[in-house]
């Protein structure tokens, strides 16, 4: 029996939790026990406040390549539930997306464009529809076709799934990582602790990015506007909200709902879309994304112990979680081969 601990209940510890439990049940060749270990599980990780837009998005100097190839491999994933019966219940959307940019040095899209649907550049015309009333001019701009999947929902519709499987789940904090790699019957441990990997494993290079946004109903909305200018704002419609963005403040902790980062949002999303001032408010949220130099995928051995580090996913946690579950999948089963785990 093979006994894998994942510690963290948010996106990344869900999807690593699942991938490794649904694989070795699949194969038939030896028996999992996988377990989520978390303080905290849906709706209260950082993932369940946000809109849940597929788009690499504040990952520090994370390699592009391996950003690519996790997140293409969450789009396949995505258009699996879309495609099947899920759909619904993950709160798995397909909706059409436009990015915007006010300056020349940004190029929207640039290694990820193959990955979404029919991306094309918008034409001067196009762009003179959000350049009306605006003094900074966009541009450049992009559209194309891609997924939200927000956690509020997608974690509850995974956490089922992990179960179903014969997953368990204790809700615990670790306080002391050393000490329950060493002492605890898990022959492999996956820290997806997010921001908490600060603490839990004194890494300085994790920090928070704090985001606040605010929710509306304006169910005329169907379409994603995202300003990528330095301060920009976004409009994301999730199935029964439209999500209004955002701040993404570094090193900031504050979790409270702060009234100058609220006019901000309100002024500027209403400024890319007028008919949002008949929208109703219903709440404003604060969460505080996971940033890191660069991500932490690794894996490290702890005396006969496997342990896999996966956090630091900064604004892209949900973008990139099925493609790092897979990465971790495959660290474990190479250490497997390697030291008969
Ligand atoms: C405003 C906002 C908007 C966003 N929009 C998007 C978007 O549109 N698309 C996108 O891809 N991403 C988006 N993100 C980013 C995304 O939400 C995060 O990257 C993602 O949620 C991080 O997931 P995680 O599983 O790594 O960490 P978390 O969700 O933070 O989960 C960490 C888990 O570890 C647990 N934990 C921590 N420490 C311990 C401990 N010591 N012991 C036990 N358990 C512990 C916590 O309780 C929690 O369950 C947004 C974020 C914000 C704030």
């Amino acid at each position: 029996m093979l006994r894998v601990a994942v510690i963290g209940a948010g996106v990344n510890g869900v999807a690593s939790a699942i991938k490794i439990l649904e694989h070795y049940q699949d194969e038939k060749k030896l028996n999992v026990q996988v377990t989520i270990l978390s303080e905290l599980f849906t709706p209260n990780t950082t993932g369940d406040g946000s809109a849940g837009l597929w788009g690499p998005f504040l990952l520090g100097g994370t390699d592009e390549s391996k950003v690519h190839k996790w997140s293409r491999d969450m789009h396949l994933f995505l258009e699996q539930i879309w495609l099947s019966e899920d759909a619904g219940e993950a709160g798995v959307c397909l909706v059409p997306c436009v990015r915007l940019s006010s300056d020349s040095n940004v190029i929207v899209g640039d290694f990820w464009r193959d990955i979404v649907y029919g991306a094309v550049e918008l034409t001067a015309e196009q762009l003179e529809v959000y350049n009306k009333g605006r003094d900074v001019k966009f541009t450049s701009g992009m559209s194309f076709v891609t997924y939200t999947s927000e956690p509020i929902k997608l974690l509850p519709y995974l956490m089922k799934r992990f179960v179903r499987r014969g997953g368990q789940v204790e809700q615990r904090k670790i306080t002391d990582l050393e000490s329950f790699v060493r002492e605890s019957s898990y022959d492999v441990i996956v820290n997806c602790t997010g921001l908490g990997s600060r603490q839990l494993l004194n890494d300085d290079d994790v920090y928070s990015v704090r985001g606040q946004v605010s929710r509306v109903r304006a169910n005329w909305v169907f379409t994603a506007i995202l300003d990528e200018s330095d301060d920009g704002n976004y409009i994301i419609p999730n199935t029964e909200s439209v999500v209004l963005g955002g701040t993404h403040q570094e090193r900031d902790y504050n979790t409270d709902v702060c009234a100058k980062d609220k006019r901000f949002i309100i002024d500027g999303c209403r400024s890319l879309l007028p008919g949002l001032k008949h929208s109703e408010h219903l709440f404003d949220w604060v969460g505080l994304r996971p940033g890191r130099v660069q991500l932490r995928l690794e894996a490290e051995r702890r005396g006969n112990k496997l342990l896999i580090h996966n956090y630091g996913h900064g604004g892209s946690g949900v973008t990139l979680c099925w493609g790092c579950a897979d990465d971790v999948l495959n660290l474990l089963l190479a250490a497997r081969v390697k030291a008969k785990l």
